[in-house]
This record gives C-alpha cells, structure tokens and sequence, in this order.
C-alpha cells in the first residue's frame, strides 16, 4: 500500500493473491488492509490537505502533467499489467492506458480554470463574491473492469481542485492500481496527498471511509447495490458523495439508418471489454423492417470474434472477471431461451483450448427478447447481445426509458428531427448519436435515475471535489 508518500505493508501483515482470469494463475500478492490501515491512510491524506491546497493551481498542474508524462512513457508496460491483470486485449488495454492519462493532461489545465464569481447585490453597500474551494479529503473506491482509466478520472479532478485523496481500487485488480500509484510516486506528488489501500474485504474499508469524519467526500464506481449502500451510510454525516453505477443502455436503430453500418458499432460496443462496461448495451432496438439485414452483419462480425489471453494477436474476447460473472451470464442467457428468445449465436461457457482454465463465455447473440426476461432489467455485464424489434418512434422511445438505470443511450438515424428528439427525450446521460464512443476526458460522464450521481469528466468533474463559498461585503 502507498500512505503517507511510503510503499508499506497492512498492519496485520497479512497479503492476497492477484490471479489472471483467462489462466487463473496466480501473477502477484498485494498487502491485505482493514481499518487500522484505512485510518492512517485518512489521516496522512488530511495532515497533507492544507499545504496540498495551499499551492498555486500552477504548482499542481505541473505535478499532474508529470504523472500524464510518466504514463505515457511507461505505456506499453502498464497496459501489459493490465492485460494480465484484468485480461482485456492488449490494444484495449493500451487504449484504457491513453484514456486514463488523458485526465491528468486535461485536468493539469483544468485546475487553472477554477473561477470564481462577483455577482450584482440588492443593496448599495453590499458586494457579493463567490470563491470555489476543494471540498476537502476524498476517498475513492474503485472498479475492476477499467482498472486504471477510473483511478486517474477520480484522482486527477480531485488533486487539481486541491483535494487529497485515499484510495481503495477494486479487490480483482490490486496490481493495477499499484502501478499507478507508482507513477504517482515518480511524479513527486508530495507525501499523503495520494494513499493507496488496497484490501481483499472492501467492507471494512468502505466502513472507516463512510464513518470517518475527516473524509468530506466519497466517490465510488461500481455496482448500483454497493452505490445505495455508500448513499445511505454518508447521509448520516452528509458526506458529499459522487457515484457512478450500473447500466441497461438501449441501443437503437431506426428503419432509416444503414443496418450494416449499426450493427458493426453496435458489435463494437456490446463487446467492448467482453461486456464488462457500464455503457454496454443491454437491449439492442432494431426497427422490425430492417432487422434481417442487421442480424446477419452482426452475427457474420460476432462469428470472427475469438476468444482467449489479451497477449495473443486476433484476441477480442477477453475472460469475465470471475465464476460470479460466468454464472451471471448462463442465468440471464437460459431464462430468456426459457422465456422463447432465438438463440442467433454462442450460449455456452468456452472450454476448448484451455479456455477452461480462465472465465470465457462465447460472444452470444439472442432475438425476440421480451420484457419478461431478466436480462431485459438487469445488467448483464458479458458478452451477450439481446435483441429486440420495434414498429414506432414512440414505442421504442417508451421502452428505451423504460429501466431504473440512465447511463448511456445510443440511437442510430440519418433523420436529423428524429435524433433530436430522440436526444431530448431519453432519460439517459449519455446519448451517442450515430456515434458508440461518447466519452473523453473532457466530456461530462454520469448518469441519471439509478445509474448515478454526478458527472466524471469535463468541466463537471472538477466541480464535484469544489465547494461553492459565497462572501457578501458591506461596505461603509
Ligand atoms: P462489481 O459488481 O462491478 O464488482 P462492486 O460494487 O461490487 O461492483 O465493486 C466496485 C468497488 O466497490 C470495488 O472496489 C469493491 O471492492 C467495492 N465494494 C464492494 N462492496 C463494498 C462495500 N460494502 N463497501 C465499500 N466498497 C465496496
């Protein structure tokens, strides 16, 4: 672990195992933390706070811009933990490594830019003037699926706003986070204002963060039950809390649109991280006349997928993160064949070829899923692809909006009204119109409903680690 600006073990001493999920062999241990380690992580991160703060937007710029110099030299290295780590194709995993440098660039600019506002009084004699200052210690929790991307785009607004931070990643990928941390460490970031936790139980953890009164925020990616969970705890002492939860996006295409073109984004994105993303989409929507054609170019794309290590040339097809997640994916997959859906393609765990040994599932595509099946609400996160037709505008747009998530949202069209109203009208965070990659560092990501709260990203990202102060003069 990483506290205090040293590299030390767990107060008890005690270490857990990091395994690569297409081999499950073991690649490294990592120190196993409770709350005694949380709390001297908290407490370095506040003693850092104040002259942390107290530097000039210049001075913390430099140190982020130096953290994004850093990645970018050691590119290909991190993204080699990663694939082992996390097991996603190694150009994927270069890719994440580029995104997740990009919030340090973008934020090292972005800490300049935290204005204020003088604003016009009722009264002669009085002024008003609104400063924004960082809202204090933060602590993040992390996910999994994109192990080091969601380390910077938590850390990066919240050092540039002048916060500090500790931070627990996910218990699967404990190395990634080590590597960025160490990265961390290079840039000469000053003692405390980072501390790493990392911890096979995250619920101790979770626990000392949520009751600890010097944590002024908490800001957490994963899954909407433990999101809920965090919610409820910081209530209790209106913590700030920033959450990014689960998703069910719909992905639709209008009779309009070119099926072949939809459906090469659509296998893009269903499959991105074998289904392991937030943004993934959980109903596929296709207008009923053109739904033949979009079939058969996204099951021709979905048959040349293989499967297998991130290391080897042609692999698209990561593991799942673990057993859960296979037996995740073979409920939803057998009750929606139960529930009369076709089965187009895939729907089996793959073994050959000693894909056994890790956590793979066949890319699958399913037809003529319904509301009654379970993956039409819940998230499946895997590689499964369910497909659904549609008569009307309407219709679709009622049985898009129709899920207590509102993550992210795709529609494919060439009618320009049609994408307007379509962007207006779905409840939905994140709209991608004719488009499946709407994220960047700059670009506000969150969502809506039970999806979210806050943004990540963007001039919105830094906003949530700021406080707004307002001071009101009178003047004689
Ligand atoms: P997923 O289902 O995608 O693994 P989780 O919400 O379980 O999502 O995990 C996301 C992050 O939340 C991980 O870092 C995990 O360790 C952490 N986490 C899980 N349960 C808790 C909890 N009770 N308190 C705090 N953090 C938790």
């Amino acid at each position: 672990m990483y506290i205090n600006g040293g590299w030390v073990n767990a107060v008890s001493g005690e270490t857990f195992s990091a395994y690569n999920p297409s081999n499950g062999e073991k690649i490294g241990d990592a120190a196993d933390g409770n709350q005694d380690d949380a709390r001297q992580a908290i407490e370095a991160a506040h003693r850092a706070f104040g002259p942390w703060s107290g530097l000039t937007a210049y001075q913390r710029s430099d140190y982020l811009d130096m953290a994004y110099q850093l990645m970018m030299e050691q590119k290909e290295h991190l993204a080699r933990v990663m694939t082992e780590e996390q097991g996603k194709p190694l150009k994927a995993a270069m890719g994440e490594v580029q995104y997740g440098a990009d919030f340090l660039r973008w934020y090292a600019e972005e800490a300049k830019r935290v204005y204020g506002e003088t604003i016009p009084a009722p009264r002669s004699d009085q002024r008003f003037i609104v400063i924004r200052q960082p809202v204090g210690m933060v602590a993040a929790i992390t996910p999994w699926n994109y192990p080091m991307s969601m380390i910077t785009r938590k850390v990066a607004p919240a050092l540039a706003a002048g916060c500090t931070v500790v931070l627990k990643p996910a218990e699967a990928t404990p190395l990634c986070a080590v590597e960025m941390f160490k990265i961390f460490e290079k840039a000469q970031i000053p003692a405390g204002v980072v501390n790493l936790v990392t911890a096979l139980n995250p619920t101790p953890i979770g626990e000392t963060f949520i009751t600890h009164p010097l944590v002024s925020k908490i800001t957490f990616t994963g899954s909407t039950d433990v999101g809920k969970l965090l919610a409820q705890k910081a209530a209790k002492q209106i913590k700030r809390v920033s959450l990014e939860l689960g998703g069910h996006a719909p992905f639709i295409v209008f009779e309009d649109a070119d099926p072949v073109y939809a459906a090469k984004g659509a296998v893009l994105v269903k499959f991105l991280n074998t289904g392991q993303a937030c943004i993934s989409p959980n109903r596929i929507f296709v207008h009923h006349r053109i739904v033949g054609p979009f079939i058969e170019e996204f099951k021709n794309r979905v048959s040349k997928m293989r499967a297998g290590s991130g290391f080897e040339k042609g692999v698209t097809i990561g593991p799942l993160v673990n057993s859960a997640a296979l037996e995740k994916v073979n409920r939803q997959v057998t009750d929606a064949l139960e529930k009369g859906a076709t089965l187009i393609c895939g729907g089996k765990r793959l073994v050959d070829n000693h894909l056994d040994k890790g956590f793979f599932y066949a890319p699958t595509v399913l037809s003529d899923v319904t509301p009654e099946m379970l993956i039409y609400r819940e998230e499946t996160f895997g590689p499964v692809a369910p497909i659904i037709t549609f008569d009307t505008e309407e219709s679709v747009l009622s049985m898009a909006n129709d899920t207590h998530y509102g993550l992210a949202s795709y529609v494919y069209t060439r009618n320009l009204s049609c994408a307007m109203r379509m962007f207006e009208n779905l409840r939905f965070g994140i709209v991608g119109i004719n488009d499946i990659n709407p994220t960047a560092a700059a670009a506000p990501f969150g969502g809506m409903k039970e999806s979210g709260l806050g943004r990540e990203g963007g001039k919105e990202g830094i906003a949530e680690y700021l406080e707004t102060k307002l001071g009101g003069f009178s003047i004689q």
